[in-house]
Formats: structure tokens, sequence, C-alpha cells
């Protein structure tokens, strides 16, 4: 029997971050993330549907169902039956899914797969690497993250989340060493809060281990209780980064400034 995967939502639209910002794509959302971000935009991906919602409403929006990687699959073609468009593979956290990857690879051959992650497992993305075209890892703050709430399965293993700055400290750094020299950029969320000398050792760890990567500083879109970091944050983060040789730039999520999903 097929394996079947928690999809939020199929849709066409435009990426809003990082270095494809701007570039009509295909969207296959997941639900499942066991992080807690205080910035997230999409907490209702953070659970999983019910076990007895399967199939393809695709009228429903969101599906929130079941699916089989076939179905994802023939749901992008029909949105982009021309082929045209990157698909982007994003969630929740599509790494909790690597079955689903691999199988889209098989039914997309042609299709270049974009894989956004939020840069926290690293023996899963190793596993992946070869399977997609490009990937945009975030960054985190250990400060900017509450306590993971892990997925529950009986049929899945997932690989466990960092829960403190040490942890995290050596996820990022792995990531990073798994990135070098890839098609990959890096985006690092930055809200109010934090000072700017709170991302000193997360951006010595881009210089150490993949200083070719471009690193995208996102001002945060501002949501329930947090706010946008000032200019004067962001001024700092730019010459920390430009200091250490790293390529930057400052962007905000402009899907989200478009009014589109
Ligand atoms: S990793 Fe992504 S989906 Fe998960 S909590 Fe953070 S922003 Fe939300």
């Amino acid at each position: 029997m097929d394996s079947r995967y928690p999809i939020h939502e199929v849709f066409a639209s435009i990426q809003g971050e990082g270095l494809f910002v701007g570039q009509p794509q295909v969207f296959v959302r997941v639900d499942g993330c066991p992080l807690r971000c205080r910035w997230c935009d999409t907490p209702q991906t953070w659970g999983l549907p019910s076990d007895s919602k399967q199939g393809t409403d695709w009228s429903a929006d969101p599906v929130r169902s079941w699916c089989t990687a076939q179905e994802v699959a023939e749901r992008v073609r029909e949105l982009d039956p021309l082929g045209r468009r990157s698909v982007s593979l994003t969630g929740g956290e599509p790494l909790m899914w690597p079955g689903l990857v691999e199988q889209l690879r098989k039914l997309l051959p042609g299709a270049r797969l974009h894989l956004e992650t939020a840069g926290a497992f690293p023996r899963t993305l190793e596993r992946l690497l070869d399977q997609v075209d490009h990937v945009s890892a975030d960054l985190k703050l250990p400060g900017d993250m509450q306590t993971p709430v892990p997925l529950q399965s009986a049929l899945r293993d997932f690989e466990e989340a960092p829960r403190d700055a040490v942890q995290w400290r050596l996820a990022r750094r792995a990531v990073l060493a798994l990135l070098a020299d890839r098609d990959a950029c890096l985006k690092l969320v930055v809200a109010a809060g934090p000072e700017a000398q709170d991302y000193s050792e997360l951006l010595d760890d881009v210089r150490e281990l993949a200083a070719d990567l471009p690193l995208y500083l996102q001002s945060v879109t501002p949501l329930r209780d947090v706010q946008a970091a000032d200019s004067k944050t962001l001024d700092l983060l730019v010459e920390m980064a430009q200091s250490r040789g790293l390529s930057t730039r400052v962007l905000p999520q402009v899907h989200a400034l478009l009014g589109l999903r």
C-alpha cells in the first residue's frame, strides 16, 4: 500500500522569501512541525490531520488530509501543466516526511524541487540532499524557540528536535557543513527582542562553515505579540554580516506585502 503523508495544501503562488523571491512556484505545504518559533506564521501546520482524513478534495482549502505522493504529484501537474514552475516543499517541516520528498523526486523528474527547512534536522537533510535542487534553510536564535512538541506517530521515526542552545548550535553547524558549496541559501528571521550582538555566534558559524551561501535577513511580518526589529538592529546585523565577509540582503516577506498566500 502506498504511504500517505499529511498535506496541508498544494497551491500556486509567488515565492516571498530567500534567493528565489518573486519566482512563480507551486507550493506543497505539509502538516507537522515539532518546533515552536515564536514568530511562526503557519501555526496551523503544527499538528497532523486526523488519521481518518484521507484523499484529495482539493476544493477544500486547505485540504489538510493524508495523501499519497502520487496524488500530490498529480495536483502539482494540474496547477502547472506546462511544468514551468519550480516546486517548493514547505511546511510545517518537510524533513518530517523524507519519504514524500524521495517519491516526489521520482514522480516529478523534470521539476526543480526546492526544500524549505528549519535547519534543525541534519540527519534527515543529509539523506535528502541529492533529491532536491535547492535548499533554503532557516537559522534560528535559540532564544526565539519555545520548547519543541514532538510529533506522535507509531508508524514513523522522527529525528529529534534541538531542545536547548547547545543542541541548536550543534544542529546549525551540521546543517551549515552539509549545505556549504551547494545550491542553497540561508534565512534568518529578525524580530524585535534580541540585540544585534545576540546573533554573533550564529554569524560566526556561518562564516566558518558556509561563508559562500547568501544570507537573507528577513524582517518579521508583525503578528500576535511579535513586532518587527527596528532599523538600527537591522543596520547593525548587516554590518556584522559584512564584517565577516558574508553576502547578505535584507528582505520583508514579499508574499505577505502583496497579500498572497
Ligand atoms: S519551523 Fe517553520 S513551521 Fe515550524 S514553528 Fe518554526 S516557522 Fe513554524
